[in-house]
């Protein structure tokens, strides 16, 4: 489950379609799974099929949003061409069983596919995504 504003929702498709047809990479923070701030990331593979964020980005983030009060709520990337769905490396590399992983979809380039899922142990589950206006 996460809950994300409709304004992060824009900020998170606009950076998705600003580094298309590479996938975009990125985190969420928040409380409760509430997405407040967004952190958008390099992708350090600058790939279409998958990402890697780049390491220190990452590392600068965490520890923004340690010394904020906040968690990683949600590390989200983009799928150009593909389906929101998480591949097998996506599943093979999901790390963080708390977190949720979101994926936005541009095959459809003007009407963005965006979904949730929480991956543990292999398992996929789709999670709810609630957009607040
Ligand atoms: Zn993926």
């Amino acid at each position: 489950m996460l809950t994300i504003s409709l304004d992060l929702l824009d900020e998170m498709i606009a950076h998705c379609r600003s580094v298309y047809p590479e996938e975009a990479c990125g985190l969420l923070a928040g409380k409760d799974s509430v997405a407040e701030k967004i952190y958008t990331m390099t992708n350090a593979e600058h790939s279409g099929v998958s990402y890697m964020m780049e390491p220190g980005e990452q590392f600068a983030a965490m520890k923004e949003m340690r010394q904020e009060g906040r968690t990683m709520v949600a590390i989200f990337h983009s799928h150009p061409d593909s389906p929101a769905y998480p591949s097998s490396k996506d599943v093979e590399l999901a790390f963080y069983p708390d977190a949720c992983y979101v994926i936005v979809s541009l095959i459809d380039p003007d009407r963005p596919e965006i979904r949730a899922y929480e991956i543990a142990e292999g398992q996929v589950r789709e999670a709810s995504l609630r957009v607040l206006d």
